[in-house]
């Protein structure tokens, strides 16, 4: 059997872990020859060791050489350029595209433009950029498979389907931690209690972006410029069971779902195999121990963040990657405790007001625009 080689893009974070041990489980099907991480040797060490990559990066420079220290004859690259340059690795069939952030736009474009099949992750890739990922993709021949849990059941609920027999996807939110708390008890939850997340285990950003309902926003952009739907045809309900991973709905009012346990490995696995489906030794969904399904309309009031995404989603150009640089500085400062939970969605309000969005930007107006909110957002 030929081996898939595959390259991971943030290979220490939740999704990276996870795609290794989906590797792992699969036996010699792939074959892992590339690796990065922003900063965590440990890991990077831990996982060169076991999958012996041919090249492996690091973003954070220092790292790297400490890393050098560690292994005499391994290629270890450093900064955005040794990340790109594992992003475009030649032999690579396949890069999972896993950093968390901004910060995966750029090599994730650089593996589009060297024709690599991508397994997409990182959402801020197309919300921050959608108009030009998609049509370098396309320019290029690269299919883009999604890994996220609900972007992944609609690429499968749309399978032999033409788009415009779509009438609307409808994407599930679990809701997050704080779904039945009080609009005043929201003011003082605190990042431990955001932290804790009811149904997904993920990395922190995701966690918080999924309590304050941002990440369901980002996912509406994503899916948005991933399968060419109006902002308007996607809607978004609150699934606390996390079992149904979202739906489309055709114009004839059939809907088809995608069902599942909520278990990251399987669409990172479905990305990893496409087209073929393999089996899995993952815990079954028991229909009959499922006591029920439940769906309701999420609480913009409690959860601004959503609406200002599809305020955002609207408004198009830079506003989305306005969004998404300000809601990462909102989100860090809400970790070290500096600003309150309800303090992030008017953080990003503030710095989307100020902003003069551009219509079809180019990249680097994207990156001007993402420092601008960054330095933006500190400044509120
Ligand atoms: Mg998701």
């Amino acid at each position: 059997m030929i081996k898939k080689k595959v390259v991971v893009l943030g290979s220490t974070g939740s999704v990276g872990i996870n795609t290794l041990r989906v590797i792992e489980s699969l036996g010699d099907r792939f074959q892992v020859i590339g690796l990065t991480a922003r900063k965590n040797i440990n890991l990077l060490e831990k996982q060169t060791r076991k999958f012996h990559p041919k090249i492996v990066a690091l973003a954070d420079k220092k790292s790297a050489r400490e890393l050098r220290g560690r292994f005499k004859s391994m290629m270890i690259m450093s900064g955005q350029e040794g990340v790109i340059e594992v992003a475009r690795l030649k032999e690579a069939d396949l890069v999972v595209s896993a950093i968390v952030g901004a910060s995966g736009l750029i090599p994730t474009l650089e593996a589009i433009k060297a024709r690599k099949g991508i397994a997409l992750a990182n959402k801020e890739t197309l919300v921050i950029a959608g108009e030009i990922i998609m049509a370098e993709a396309h320019k290029r021949g690269v299919e883009i498979l999604p890994v996220d849990s609900e972007h992944s059941a609609i690429f499968q609920c749309l399978k032999r389907e033409e788009k415009k027999k779509v009438s609307h996807i409808i994407l599930t939110a679990s809701g997050g931690p704080f779904l039945k708390f009080s609009f005043s008890r929201l003011k003082s939850v605190t990042p431990k209690e955001a932290l804790k997340h009811p149904t997904w285990e993920m990395g922190k950003k995701v966690t918080i972006d999924s309590a304050t309902l941002m990440n369901k926003g980002l996912e509406v952009i994503e899916a948005h410029y991933l399968f060419g739907i109006d902002i308007d045809r996607i809607a978004v309900v609150i699934h606390p069971q996390a079992i149904v991973h979202s739906l489309v709905e055709f114009v004839d009012g059939s809907i088809l779902a995608h069902l599942g346990t909520p278990d990251m490995r399987l669409p990172i696995q479905y990305a990893l195999t496409y087209p073929e489906r393999l089996p899995t030794s993952l815990k079954r969904l028991d229909l009959t121990k499922i006591k029920e399904l439940t769906f309701q309309k999420p609480d913009t009031k409690k959860f601004p963040c959503l609406k200002l995404a599809y305020e955002a989603a609207r408004i198009g150009g830079t506003a989305p990657a306005v969004l998404s640089a300000s809601n990462e500085i909102a989100v860090s400062l809400f970790l070290k405790k500096k600003i309150g939970f309800m303090e992030i969605p008017q953080m990003i309000k503030k710095v989307l007001n100020k902003h003069k969005p551009i219509k079809s930007p180019t990249l680097n107006e994207i990156l001007k625009a993402d420092v601008w909110a960054r330095e933006e957002a500190l400044r509120c």
